[in-house]
């Protein structure tokens, strides 16, 4: 077992309560100041609609990291690059509150301790269903893999588009950001690094929505 102070660390939660009556209030306030009648039929709903839509969107403050991977490490002999590509996930901006998507691919080297393939796009949708900047979800994926197997090395990219640079467009060009974190021997061999460049690019699509 990875040592559990330093997965929670790693996991970075907040643990507050989440507020969805506060939500409600602060969105019947949203639509008077845009000139809005919160009681109409269409919008009656809404405050509760958007409180707990926000409670599943955001619902990575409050996921259990230990209870995502209890279970699911294994011993194994193997030490060649263990890649997941194209994990879609679905992250909030914190600047504007505002959707980005995209995709993630995942690798690392295994140290005698792998963890079950489903568990790597779970990882990636704890961290994405927070309030975001791309590079810190980045950042965060890689972080908590290396404590949590502590392999030789891991390696994150994320393509995404930012709906806070489309839909207000500004550069519609600048919506599509890449970024990447390398940790281990991902960041120390060339060689390494390459390899799982090139896997993610061998036969990629280009994002689009
Ligand atoms: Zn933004």
């Amino acid at each position: 077992m990875p040592d559990k102070t330093k997965v929670y660390e790693a996991a970075d939660l907040l643990g507050s309560d989440f507020d969805s009556s506060g939500i409600e209030d602060a969105v019947r306030q949203i639509l008077n100041a845009v000139g809005e009648d919160p009681e109409r039929e269409g919008l009656k709903n809404t405050p509760a609609r958007v409180g707990r839509a926000y409670g599943e969107l955001l619902a990575g403050y409050r996921t259990d990291p230990l209870d995502l991977i209890n279970n699911a490490l294994f011993d194994v002999e193997y030490d060649d690059m263990v890649l997941v590509r194209d994990i879609e996930f679905f992250s909030l901006c914190e600047h504007h509150m505002l959707p980005f998507i995209g995709r993630a691919h995942v690798a690392y080297i295994p140290r005698g301790k792998v963890i079950g393939l489903s568990k790597i796009p779970r990882i990636v949708d704890l961290f994405s269903r927070r309030l975001q900047v791309q590079e810190r979800l980045t950042r965060q994926v890689a972080d908590f893999l290396s404590n949590a197997l502590n392999p030789i090395g891991v390696g994150v990219v994320i393509e995404a588009l930012h709906m806070c640079s489309m839909m207000r467009g500004v550069k519609k060009h600048d919506a599509r950001m890449t970024t990447s974190t390398m940790l281990g021997s991902f960041r120390t061999n060339p060689a390494t690094r390459q390899e799982f460049l090139d896997s993610i690019s061998r036969g990629a699509t280009p994002l689009r929505f």
